[in-house]
């Protein structure tokens, strides 16, 4: 069977159009079933995994019900942490910028106060924010709720997790009754029952199938007597080769001794971990994304929800002892039709692990030894790419096409050497291939942009 396409909903023609350039033709199953009663007005309580395109659901229904004119908030998304909300307000961006104006704010902790405050006396048309500092708002008064008609939760549990029910209840309350309140979550603990029941009018509920594929998946186990799980895990590296790899454990001590190790041994890896300050977990996301960064280790806390892309490769090298757990990293890879590889290692007095995940699963899984894989040598997949920092963001009106421009132009460096470029406030990073990573280098440090030197280092 194949997806729905957009076209089968009623939507504006301006939005249909701006869905196209951004190649969404088909809509994803929980747009597919989500998106009409989105439309209607609904309060929705809506279960899918990570990727499964919940943003844009609740995105294009709040679009259509913008009022550009109005520059009062109208529409709210409460979410965990400051990464996701930086997410949802890119992708309601590119779905919105087909209307002028439209101001999308977000309202995360984190960041200095001061700023956000003399945006909002600007006014805005959608609000992105973490419960906390929102409600920090809310009680400075610098921010108003009154105008708001449309409120979603998304990654619900993932905030009751993080103990913000409290907050999310007082936020709440300072939203119009005849809103329409969307609540998604990837699983249901009795709080989400509550916080439903306390707060949506006669919700609809629909989830979609959390399993992909096997054939899009190779799932396998490795048990690992005899050797250390470091020597088991660099095996596994060694062999697969995986040029974008996830690995999972279950605490920050362990992601940061990992990270550590794999340096030592030639591996580009990076941890990330709720610890961390904001300005070195953005830098450690952009260097994963485009490439410069092949490894990155992961709690599950740290990665959830954040939407990387083109993942080969997830590891376990903790299992968590709760089997949903494996079924959410699992779901990282093989996405968009790609085949993706969830390797698993296993000391012995894990066995209970993998035997929780089998009877969840209700199939059978493949259980080898890590000597079954041969004792190949150590590659240190080398990424393909390099990060330059350019001490210009935002703040100096510094745009991607500028950076494209500097390189291209008078430095003479073709097109396709350069990656991604991430614009942050006071700085940008652009990836470049490797092997052009001097010369771009020594050619920013001398040139110019938006007719500025700026200070540019690799990182
Ligand atoms: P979720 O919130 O469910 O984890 P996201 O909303 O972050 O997922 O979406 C995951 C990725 O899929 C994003 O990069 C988004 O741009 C893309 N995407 C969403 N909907 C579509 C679609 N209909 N067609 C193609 N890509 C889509
Ligand atoms: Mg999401």
């Amino acid at each position: 069977m194949t997806d729905p396409l957009f076209s089968a909903i009623p939507l504006p023609s301006s939005l249909a159009t701006n869905l196209e350039s951004l190649n969404y033709q088909s809509m994803t199953p929980i747009q597919a079933k989500s998106l009409p009663l989105i439309l209607e007005g609904r309060d929705l309580i809506a279960k899918a995994k990570t990727g499964s395109g919940k943003t844009a659901a609740f995105g294009i229904g709040l679009i259509t019900r913008l009022k550009p004119k109005s520059y009062a908030p109208q529409a709210l998304i409460l979410c965990p942490t400051r990464e996701l909300g930086a997410q949802i307000a890119g992708e309601i961006r590119r779905l919105a910028r087909f209307l002028p104006n439209i101001k999308v704010l977000t309202l995360c902790g984190g960041q200095p106060i001061r700023p956000q405050i003399s945006s909002l006396e600007h006014g805005a048309h959608i609000l992105v924010g973490t419960p906390g500092r929102l409600n920090d708002h809310l009680s400075r008064g610098t921010l108003s709720l009154r105008q708001i008609n449309t409120l979603v939760l998304d990654e619900a549990d993932r905030m009751l997790e993080m103990g913000f029910y409290d907050d999310i209840s007082k936020i709440i309350r300072q939203v119009q009754k005849s809103r329409q309140t969307l609540l998604f979550s990837a699983t249901y603990p009795e709080g989400i029952r509550k916080l439903s029941s306390e707060f949506q009018n006669d919700p609809v509920e629909i989830r979609v199938d959390e399993y992909l594929s096997s054939e899009q998946l190779h799932e396998q186990f490795y048990k690992v007597e005899g050797k250390t799980k470091r020597e088991a895990l660099i095996r596994l590296l060694s062999h697969y080769k995986p040029q974008s790899t996830v690995i999972f454990c279950n605490t920050r001590q362990c992601c940061k001794e990992l990270a550590e190790y794999l340096q030592e041994k030639g591996f580009v890896a990076s941890a990330l971990h709720g610890e961390m300050e904001q300005k070195d977990r953005d830098r450690v996301l952009v260097q994963f994304s485009n490439q410069s960064c092949p490894i990155l280790i992961a709690t599950d806390v740290a990665a959830r929800g954040l939407d990387i892309k083109d993942l080969q490769a997830v590891i376990n090298y903790e299992l968590f002892p709760k089997p949903e757990v494996y079924v959410h990293r699992m779901g990282r890879t093989g996405r968009a039709g790609k085949e993706g590889l969830v390797l698993s290692l296993l000391e012995k007095k894990e066995q209970f692990k993998l035997d929780a995940i089998k009877d969840f699963l209700g199939k059978k899984l493949l259980c080898k030894h890590i000597d079954d894989l041969k004792d190949i040598p150590d590659v240190s997949l080398q990424p393909l790419m390099n990060t330059l920092c350019i001490s210009g963001g935002r703040k100096q009106k510094v745009r991607p096409g500028d950076i494209v421009g500097a390189l291209t132009g008078e430095a003479g460096i073709a097109g396709d050497n350069i990656g991604k470029i991430d614009v942050f406030d006071s700085w940008s990073y652009v990836a470049v291939k490797r092997i052009i990573a001097d010369k771009a280098l020594q050619r920013l440090k001398k040139g110019k942009i938006k007719g500025r030197t700026f200070k540019v280092r690799f990182i």
